[in-house]
């Protein structure tokens, strides 16, 4: 008896709590549901009222004032606060000081602005909250993952035995491709399982090949993967007419050597040139000689979607893995990312069965459980980004926003070689533009580096532009990364203006210090 009453009386304790929570969820009830629509509808006019008065790409606040007002704040408090208040803070300390990606001087990274449509996109991805590991928690949001798969494979020219899978991005891509070449290598040619029975003694002699500028994500893919990242041999860069002949020439040697290289790596699109091998050959000769290829499109993988630049990837349809960053060039928030690999059989060296999750009887229901083909295993349901948005933009009107942005990079590079204060680079097959101010011939190398250097963090101290730097044959660079398809010749012109008086600034400070210690000297 006495304990009957307890039980009931801790079930209505708990009935209570269970209200007490109920508000701070998204349910069925009124309340909740008006509240999620109240907060969603207040803070995307925040959100468009801030977009639409940022003057500049960043505030300008210093490392140390943003710390300071974060050290304002209790962040675990006891109690709690409202969710409006919370918000008002995170406006203040948050929005307000964001880099906004969709202004025209944000131009140093890959970093994209969005699309309306895929930020539709993630009010569907967070609220449903749907992973991807088990067709149990995704049922519909599987089945799409995988129609935009098949499609990817067919859009890269790939075949039936082709599979692809969505990944956090770059890095965890080039990762996988690596990891399947890895394990590929050592089943066929020593009947080693390095998922079961961990690295073979002859690992320690694996080399992965690549060119000079590829992504640092391949060498540390060669650390993770316990290989080393010396197991990296680096050869002449993209997009060179020698390529070709030096990886012939690489594998050859290491192979006299007694090295084994498994793998070859070719960039489309380096990220700091942009710069664009000839992939079919470089396939033919690493296939030659039993090297996986793989390619780190993450940067020029949506050429492909251009009726004017797919040619520059032609020969991709012969490669192992492919690589593609959707967070870069395909306009998608972060983070959105997909390799592809030309035989589906490959993921079986990933694949690992969990009773609880993809039992081998699933696959017999005909029920998809994408986990087997991921490193990861709660995944977030990416794939609706590019699946809303391109069926909303359509291929043609996506291609000519690509082919707009090279086109403008051209104008610009042809702007920069004619000017005599500017120094060109290179023409890049894509959309970066990589140049330097030259100063006058009075100020030694090491002092036009430090003003290029110097330009580029007042600019990013001032919040007026954030440009990108990075070393050509040692010397400083300034870089334009120019995939916003919004952005002007006459605003980027604008901004090599405010460049060349920054410089001539900078130039005039140095030859003063010249000067004077010129005059104490004598
Ligand atoms: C950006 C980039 C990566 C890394 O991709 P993340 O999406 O940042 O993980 C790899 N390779 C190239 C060529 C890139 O441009």
């Amino acid at each position: 008896m006495t304990k009957d009453t307890n039980s009931s009386s801790s079930y209505k304790e708990l009935h209570q709590a269970n209200n007490a929570f109920r508000e701070y969820f998204l349910n069925d009830s009124s309340e909740s549901v008006a509240a999620y629509r109240q907060v969603m509808t207040s803070l995307a006019e925040t959100i468009a009222e801030q977009v639409k008065g940022q003057q500049q790409p960043y505030s300008g606040k210093s490392p140390a004032d943003l710390v300071a007002g974060i050290a304002a704040l209790d962040i675990f408090p006891e109690h709690g606060d409202t969710l409006q208040n919370v918000l008002d803070r995170t406006k203040e300390l948050v929005i307000e000081s964001n880099i906004s990606v969709y202004h025209p001087y944000c131009l140093a990274h890959l970093h994209c602005p969005t699309f309306i449509a895929s930020l539709a996109a993630e009010m569907i991805i967070s609220a449903f909250n749907q992973s991807m590991d088990s067709w149990d928690q995704a049922p519909a949001a599987t089945m799409i993952e995988q129609a935009l798969c098949d499609k990817l494979c067919e859009v890269y020219g790939f075949g039936a035995d082709a599979d692809a899978t969505f990944t956090g991005g770059g890095t965890m891509s080039n990762f996988m491709g690596l990891l399947l070449a890895r394990d590929h290598y050592s089943q066929t040619h020593f009947n080693w399982n390095i998922q079961l029975q961990g690295l073979p003694a002859e690992a320690s002699r694996f080399r992965i090949i690549c060119a000079e500028h590829a992504h640092f994500t391949i060498a540390q893919s060669a650390s993770i993967l316990g290989l080393g990242a010396h197991a990296v041999v680096k050869i002449a860069n993209e997009g060179l007419d020698e390529e070709v002949a030096a990886l012939e020439n690489t594998i050859l040697s290491l192979k006299e050597q007694g090295l084994l290289p498994i793998a070859y790596v070719t960039t489309v699109g380096t990220t700091d040139f942009g710069s664009i091998g000839a992939i079919g050959q470089l396939a033919d000769c690493a296939h030659k000689h039993g090297l996986w290829i793989h390619v780190d499109a993450a940067y020029g993988g949506a050429l492909m979607f251009s009726d004017k630049h797919k040619y520059k990837l032609h020969g991709i349809e012969t490669v192992d893995s492919v690589t593609i960053d959707f967070h870069k060039l395909f306009y998608q928030p972060i983070s959105c990312g997909a390799f592809i690999v030309k035989d589906k059989a490959m993921f079986n060296y990933i694949k690992l069965h969990a009773a609880y999750l993809n039992p081998e009887s699933n696959e017999e229901l005909g029920i998809l459980d994408l986990v087997s083909k991921s490193i990861q295993t709660t995944r977030r349901f990416d794939a609706l980004k590019p699946f809303i948005a391109l069926q909303h933009i359509g291929v043609k009107k996506f291609g000519e926003m690509l082919d707009h942005t090279i086109a403008l990079a051209d104008e610009v590079s042809n702007i920069i070689d004619e000017d005599p204060q500017l120094q060109l680079a290179y023409k890049t097959p894509i959309n970066a533009v990589v140049f330097r101010y030259v100063p006058g011939e009075a100020l030694s190398d090491a002092e036009a580096d430090a003003i290029n250097s110097d330009i580029k963090i007042k600019l990013l101290l001032s919040g007026k532009a954030i440009i990108g730097q990075t070393a050509v044959y040692e010397r400083a660079y300034l870089k334009f990364t120019l995939l916003n398809p919004m952005t002007s010749v006459d605003q980027v012109v604008d901004l090599l203006n405010e460049i060349k008086e920054m410089g001539a600034v900078l130039e005039a400070a140095y030859m003063a210090v010249c000067d004077n210690e010129t005059v104490s000297n004598s």
